[in-house]
């Protein structure tokens, strides 16, 4: 039953380390079909016209004709909706109206009082300090008190999800971000902290606070790794999850004690299981283009202690993937449903994005943390399809969540935008796995847990029109289609 074990942990890995650009269960006969959808797709869609528009777009760019270059892409690309304008952020109350000041007031006086009773608490504190968020979202103090307050009375999650709406909208002010830094301490989620202060640091480089927000970020990892020591070690059938995960029987080494090791030594172990058991694309032009690329953003994004690695797997599923510690894999169906270097590189971005973020490495603590191994033990050693499928749809509720994705749309389109490529890149990619969609040619139960690719388009629209990023930069169609021939 080797072999049967060995499909069951590429599926394993697969499932703990996919990101939402996976649609598609890993399903021979389905990913056989999907690569031929994908291929109509582009015939209709990708034809000679967009080629050649692109191809002539990208001259002119290489000239260094940056407005013929995008007056010639708009041909072919349609403009995206205006979004709706975010008003900018106010510290002052004297700015705005006497009814702000009058909630304000109204729920200081009251938290001053400190009722007893839990209908006055909310009638006299709750309710004016939500409609003053509500009414006057650009008043940050109005959600950082909210937040304060939620937290005075307990209620974490309610403190957590204020202090996130407003870093959602407000992501550049340090006085949110330290709020739910502090948040997130108190509530013993330090790889989270970690995490915020890593988001900050990498998406504002030029930040004067951005070196001391990557120095927290190790801090607040290292207080994360003694948390998992303390809650790992003692457990022996965690052996079972490590052993499985990193095909390591041999060395024993519990995913605890991988984890404890960091970043990369977890992300190098994942990955080298993963190479040995998976047919690996050994074309040099093609390893050489793509870690080209991937290099040359990893350095833009800037965290540097990681040995980045790309790698190319021969499966058509259109799926890419980012270990921890940056080690990224890209499948042949993801590079076939691709035209152009700044689709790849929207893509890269992302996936390098989560390795910069932890994203990986949380989610592997969450199992260890959880317990997870227990059931996957089970299903391993028992060697039957019903268990194992029980574990991978467990563990594929476990995907990286809603807002992890969308840290690495933001900080994956940053570095995009940066490296001089068209900034929709990643969302001219996401349209097309949303045409796949609309052929029903997916899993019901991935969408059912998943944002649609259209939502995705939706939220990336949006944000590279307000950040005011360059949609009309280097395509790249001639340098890929001639690594990637159609
Ligand atoms: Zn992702």
């Amino acid at each position: 039953m080797i072999e049967f074990k060995q499909i069951t942990r590429n599926k394993l890995l697969l499932v703990l380390f996919s990101c939402i650009l996976t649609l598609f269960l890993s399903n021979r006969a389905n990913s056989q079909n999907t690569t031929t959808l994908a291929q109509n797709f582009l015939n209709i869609n990708y034809g000679g016209n967009y080629y050649a528009t692109m191809l002539e777009a990208d001259r002119f760019y290489k000239q260094g004709d940056l407005q013929k270059a995008k007056q010639i892409q708009k041909q072919v690309k349609p403009d995206f909706p205006e979004p709706d304008p975010v008003p900018a952020a106010e510290s002052d109350l004297a700015k705005l109206d006497g009814t702000a000041k009058q909630y304000w007031d109204t729920a200081n006086q009251a938290i001053q009082e400190d009722p007893d009773d839990d209908d006055e608490v909310d009638a006299r504190i709750f309710e004016p300090l939500e409609s003053l968020v509500d009414n006057y979202p650009q008043f940050v103090p109005g959600h950082i008190l909210l937040a304060d307050t939620y937290d005075l009375y307990g209620a974490e999650d309610e403190a957590l999800s204020t202090i996130e709406i407003a870093a959602e909208k407000y992501p550049e002010r340090n006085d949110v971000l330290d709020k739910r830094i502090e948040l997130l301490l108190a509530y013993d989620q330090p790889l989270e902290a970690s995490i915020a202060a890593r988001e900050f640091a990498y998406s504002y480089p030029e930040s004067p606070k951005s070196a001391a927000y990557q120095s927290d970020a190790n801090e607040y990892f290292q207080k994360y790794q003694k948390q998992l020591k303390s809650k790992v070690t003692t457990s022996s059938i965690l052996g079972g999850i490590g052993q499985a995960a990193i095909g390591n029987e041999e060395q024993g080494l519990s995913l605890g004690q991988m984890l404890l090791q960091g970043e990369s030594a977890t992300g190098e172990a994942i990955a080298n299981s993963y190479k040995a058991q998976s047919s690996m694309v050994s074309d040099g032009t093609q390893l050489e283009y793509i870690r080209g690329i991937g290099n040359k953003l990893a350095e833009l994004m800037g965290r540097d202690e990681f040995e980045y690695e790309f790698n190319i797997i021969n499966d058509p599923t259109p799926n890419a993937l980012a270990l921890p510690g940056g080690k990224i894999f890209f499948h042949t169906g993801m590079l076939e449903l691709m035209d152009s270097e700044a689709e790849l590189a929207g893509v890269m971005a992302h996936e390098v994005a989560h390795a910069v973020l932890s994203h990986g490495y949380k989610k592997l603590g969450e199992s260890a943390i959880a317990n997870t191994g227990t059931n996957l033990l089970s299903g391993l050693a028992g060697d039957r399809a019903t268990s194992v499928a029980e574990v991978g749809s467990t563990l594929l509720d476990k995907q990286f969540s809603r807002d992890k994705e969308k840290q690495a749309d933001v900080l994956g389109i940053r570095v995009l935008d940066a490296g001089g490529y068209s900034a929709d890149g990643l969302y001219n990619v996401m349209a097309k796995l949303a045409q796949l969609e609309g052929k029903g040619n997916i899993a019901k139960s991935l969408l059912s847990s998943h944002p649609a690719s259209e939502t995705r388009m939706e939220y990336l629209e949006e944000l590279i029109q307000t950040k005011g990023y360059n949609r009309y930069g280097y395509e790249g169609v001639e340098a890929y289609r001639n690594v990637f021939p159609r």
